[in-house]
């Protein structure tokens, strides 16, 4: 789990964060994970509220601040994602990127699925994503997957030249398999979401950063394992 040596050498260009943050009064690991631009920093996800230290550290040892981001790209609404941009965004003037379909969740004009109703401060989406949108980063393009039934417009980022996939929650790590699909008592719509498995599983893909979990060496060939498993 998290940064090591041989990560940093594969895919020169992307950081993953891991940091331990409260959420909904648990302790909650979660991963973050920075990609370095001409343009900028972009930040794939930024975590419940309370992670702008965390955040700011991680920044800080890689030589950046927290006004080099210039893009923040959401996989998804949910709170332990999305709950801490407005306290982002009182200290960098981004670009907050996500799918059409979750921004409503992220403005404001619609409750979040999750978390009974408890709303996280919302904020403007300035740019709305949808699958196949490419965006230019030091670490070669950086494509946007359509990965809908964890949340209605969740996305994975999926980088072709080095393999790496950033599947925010379409994947986790942290249970006892290395990798598996989406938890089902978090995932509405669970046959959308091992549909989402299969279209990854078409991917050039090996390794995987998971939102919960983090860095896993995991290839397209498990991933054809767990879509097959529930099937
Ligand atoms: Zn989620």
């Amino acid at each position: 789990m998290g940064t090591d040596q041989s990560n940093e050498e594969r895919d020169a260009g992307v950081h993953t964060l891991p940091m331990t943050v409260e959420f909904a009064g648990r302790e909650l690991t979660i991963t973050p994970t920075l990609v370095e631009s001409e343009r900028g920093l972009v930040l794939i996800d930024v975590g419940p509220e309370g992670t702008v230290d965390p955040l700011r550290t991680h920044l800080r040892s890689l030589g950046y601040a927290l006004e080099d981001i210039w893009l923040v790209v959401l996989t998804h609404h949910d709170a332990d994602h999305a709950g801490g941009v407005a306290a982002l965004l009182e200290h960098v003037d981004a670009v907050v990127a996500t799918h059409r379909e979750e921004a409503p969740y992220v403005t404001g004009d619609r409750d979040p699925l999750k978390g009974d109703g408890n709303r996280y401060p919302p904020v403007d989406v300035d740019l709305e994503l949808t699958g196949g949108v490419r965006i230019p980063t030091l670490a070669g393009p950086m494509d946007v997957v359509d990965t809908p039934g964890h949340a209605p417009g969740h996305i994975s980022l999926h980088f072709p030249e080095d393999g790496l996939l950033l599947a925010g929650d379409a994947l986790v790590a942290d249970g006892n398999d290395p990798l598996s699909g989406p938890k089902p008592e978090f995932t509405p719509d669970m046959d959308r979401a091992l549909e989402s498995v299969s279209t990854l599983a078409d991917l050039e893909i090996e390794h995987v950063v998971c939102f919960h979990g983090g860095y896993v060496d995991r290839s397209s060939e498990r991933l054809r394992e767990i879509a097959a498993d529930r099937a």
